[in-house]
């Protein structure tokens, strides 16, 4: 969103932007990076090293890199990567918009140019977070909580609505946080409402809840309003009550288990997206087993796990050591994959021979790609559609399908 607000930025000032890194337009490169974990960092820098071969070749007359990552590594970067014209931190949008010979227009920091399909666009409600995950380095890069107003929100999503945008995927650090520091009370629940009554909008999803504190009235509104997606992404990292409290997550194993019954219980039918992390340091062959045993018996729609990687700055890397072997992490991280797959596989097939409103992404070879309200774009299962059957389906509609039959991840179906 940083970068669709900067394209919309340069454009009013006569710019043309080529959003997408493999059909270069121009002769100057702007890099936004992600600095949060080691595969970030690392595509990262491969980006930048593939701009800085263009600019060796004389197709690039200036490279600038901004973001997460050149937030946190400036002096190291400036001294590895001389051929980048200038480093910006994450919020030094006055810097690059100067640099580049433009104005700064403060009136139209909502506005955006959707790069994603313009059926959907993201939208940040938050910068920051105020937890203290100790493995986590995203609070050392974004600072404190930082709610943005509701009505500045609500006035965003009034734009990207205008310009074609039916859903939209809200996230946050911490969603769950939204209002605490701006309202003094949590407001989550009262902003997907806000959001829900602008007229447009047909699909709301909720990205990266924390568990702690969950404010349950959200769940009221994700039950009773029909935009509201029965989907939510919430991290819970782990389940072995000691790995928990070496990562200060602040809940324990039976009140996780407490929320995530609830939540099914308030929102019949909700998909829950869930990410892991193995490997952290106090992880046994004990732990682990438990949290094996906690993803079978929950059986999240959808989950994702990482293998704990060392940050610079965070409690866990000054406090603890790092000694669980990568072979051991990429075993356990593997074990993992493989049970959600089987769950992931039954969950897909309880889905043959259901009718399900469906919203198309693109088109890809002989099928039209569309995603349910239990899918969110790029990590979820898809919705698979034959042309030869449907040759009129357009991007960007809804249709009510029939599931005929399943994969391990995706769907196939018929439109009714
Ligand atoms: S809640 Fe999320 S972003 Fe915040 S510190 Fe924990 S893991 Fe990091």
């Amino acid at each position: 969103m940083d970068s669709e607000r900067l394209i919309r930025q340069l454009e009013v000032e006569g710019f043309k932007v080529q959003h997408d890194p493999e059909v270069p337009l121009g002769d100057i490169a702007v890099i936004n990076t992600c600095g949060f974990i080691g595969d970030a960092k690392e595509e990262s820098i491969n980006v930048i090293l593939e701009q800085i071969e263009r600019k060796k070749e004389g197709k690039l007359r200036r490279l600038y890199v901004m973001g997460c990552l050149s937030q946190r590594y400036l002096e190291e970067l400036k001294g590895e990567l001389p051929e980048v014209d200038r480093f910006y931190g994450k919020f030094d949008w006055d810097g690059i918009i100067c640099d580049l010979g433009a104005d700064m227009h403060n009136d139209m920091m909502c506005e955006r140019r959707v790069t994603t399909p313009s059926h959907y666009a993201y939208l940040k409600i938050s910068e920051g977070c105020n937890r203290h995950c100790a493995y986590c380095a995203i609070p050392i890069i974004t600072g404190r909580h930082i709610s943005r107003p509701m009505e500045e929100i609500v006035e965003e999503v009034r734009g990207l609505v205008r310009q074609g945008v039916k859903e939209l995927q809200v996230i946050a650090q911490e969603l769950t946080y939204y209002g605490l520091d701006l309202y003094g009370e949590r407001r989550i629940a009262q902003l997907v409402e806000a959001v829900a009554a602008v007229e447009g909008v047909e699909w709301i999803r909720l990205h990266y809840a924390y568990p702690t504190d969950f404010p349950m009235e959200l769940l009221d509104v994700m039950r009773t309003n029909p935009k509201v997606c029965r989907y939510l992404d919430i991290a819970l990292q782990h389940i072995s009550d000691p790995v928990l409290d070496k990562m200060h997550r602040h809940i324990t194993a039976e009140q996780t288990r407490r929320l995530i019954r609830d939540i099914r219980a308030a929102v019949p039918g909700i998909h829950l997206r869930t990410t892991m992390m193995v490997g952290h340091p106090g992880e046994t062959e004990e732990a682990f087993g438990e949290l094996l045993d906690f993803v079978r018996e929950t059986r999240f729609e959808r989950l994702g796990a990482f293998a704990y990687s060392e940050e610079e700055g965070t409690w866990s890397a000054g406090h603890y050591a790092d000694d669980i072997p990568e072979e051991t992490k990429q075993a356990r991280l593997s074990k993992l994959m493989r049970v959600q797959q089987r769950i992931s596989s039954e969950v897909q097939g309880e889905k043959v021979g259901q009718r399900m409103r469906v919203i198309i992404d693109r088109r890809e070879g002989d099928y039209w790609v569309g995603r349910t309200e239990f899918d969110s774009p790029e990590v979820d299962p898809e919705v698979l559609i034959a042309v030869k059957d449907s040759p009129d389906v357009e991007v960007g509609r809804f249709y009510d399908v029939t599931v005929t039959s399943a994969d391990d991840f995706d769907l196939y179906s018929t439109i009714l």
